[in-house]
């Protein structure tokens, strides 16, 4: 078909009456990003603040990510890991060197890495740990989010992810996040792991107390059991450090990552961890087409140095405290509370003001794309390259919002 100039109206139209309607976009058609910036189809500009949920902490069309995905399209693309590629060591290096593992396993969507993550710590159970045939446990929290699949949402509290999609796996058991006594008590001889998000994203940028990871490691450790942190949304810079988990000084034993390993271009995850839970997969145990691919190892690597050489942590450690000052500024008659850590910051809104839907359409109007999650709450996760400059522009608008 040949490619027709439409307007947003109509691109909506089209995408309403033929994609699945398992979305609820703004309505805002985009065509082009720049960094922080997005433009539509009629050429207005927007400010993104939600990077895809952390998907663009490099910003749009990052240029050194950009080059390297081009040059790789030139050269090769696919391979299957039924066969070496040349980038693929480099990459495996790269990543554990970097967050500290001693080994990886590549995926594509961050759902897959934990669905990943979960296989392994249930054969470490089995073959390391000594559990029983089919009796592995696995401890997660309310109100988790870990993507999508079948399995996952079998062990959400959403109702909504989960009505319909029934019968689920069993296996795992759900405390209430933040809550170390919980964690202690649910704890049994069968326990493999415990799935946790640092910060819970999806939940509404949730912040647990300071301490809670490191107790739940320790209580872990004292148990045998493998803590398994999912740094999809937190990894990577997003909350001011390159993971979430350093400022509590722990060290994940399962480390799960995903979206901004892509760049924003492509889908990149991994699972990392040790030998001693890595080498519980031997040929056949796993396997993906698409993981590891030679396109996706060189973005990979190109993510990966951006976020190190440009210390895209530090700078969203900073421009995060600014902007949450700032924000903590404004005086509005909505505002509940404001929290997050670096750039992964959410503004939950009173009840008696409404859902946040329409706050973020009136920002929308003033050129600032933000999504509500959980009903109250506004998430901004600008990408990381944000200037101080840009940041005074959002919250000049934010400010007019919310007031
Ligand atoms: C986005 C996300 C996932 C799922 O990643 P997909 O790439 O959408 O499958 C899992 N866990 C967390 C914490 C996430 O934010």
């Amino acid at each position: 078909m040949e490619t027709r100039q439409l307007s947003s109206a109509d691109l909506i139209r089209l995408a309403e009456t033929y994609s699945a309607h398992n979305y609820h976009p703004l309505p805002v058609v985009l065509s082009r990003g720049e960094g922080v910036w997005v433009w539509d189809v009629e050429g207005k500009k927007f400010m993104d603040m939600l990077s895809s949920y952390s998907a663009l902490n490099q910003g749009h069309l990052h240029p050194a990510i950009i080059k390297a995905a081009s040059e790789q399209m030139g050269k090769l693309t696919l391979t299957s890991r039924a066969f070496h590629n040349d980038r693929f060591g480099a990459f495996c290096e790269l990543i554990c060197k970097v967050a500290g593992q001693e080994s990886v396993l590549l995926m594509n969507a961050g759902a897959e890495a934990v669905e990943t993550a979960v296989k392994a710590a249930r054969k470490w159970g089995y073959k390391v740990k000594g559990v029983p045939a089919d009796k592995a446990e696995i401890i997660v929290c309310r109100n988790n989010f870990h993507g999508r699949t079948t399995t996952i949402v079998g062990f959400s509290s959403e109702d909504q992810y989960r009505d319909g999609f029934g019968p689920f796996a069993a296996g795992f058991k759900m405390i209430p996040y933040d809550d170390i006594e919980a964690l202690r008590n649910a704890i049994t001889p069968n326990t493999v792991a415990f799935l946790v998000e640092p910060i819970q994203g999806e939940a509404g940028i949730i912040v647990p107390a300071d301490g809670y990871l490191k107790q739940a490691s320790e209580i872990l450790k004292a148990n045998n059991v493998l803590l398994m942190l999912d740094e999809i949304q937190t990894g990577l810079g997003r909350t001011g450090k390159l993971f979430c988990y350093e400022y509590e000084g722990v060290k994940p034993d399962i480390l799960i990552v995903g979206k901004a390993l892509g760049g924003g271009v492509f889908p990149v995850s991994a699972m990392l961890s040790g030998k001693e839970v890595m080498d519980v997969f031997t040929p056949g145990d796993h396997g993906s087409t698409f993981g590891g691919n030679p396109l996706a190892c060189a973005i990979g690597i190109a993510a990966l140095n951006v976020i190190v050489d440009e210390d895209l942590p530090r700078k969203a450690e900073e421009t995060g405290r600014y902007f949450m000052g700032k924000l903590a500024r404004i005086e509005s008659p909505h505002i509940k509370e404001i929290r997050g850590k670096g750039l992964l910051v959410g503004v939950e809104m009173k009840e008696s003001s409404g859902t946040a839907r329409p706050f973020c359409e009136h920002l929308m109007e003033l050129g600032i794309l933000a999504k509500e999650t959980h009903h109250q709450v506004i998430r901004f996760a600008p990408p990381l390259v944000i200037s101080k400059s840009e940041i005074d522009w959002a919250l000049e608008r934010i400010a007019k919002v919310l007031r």
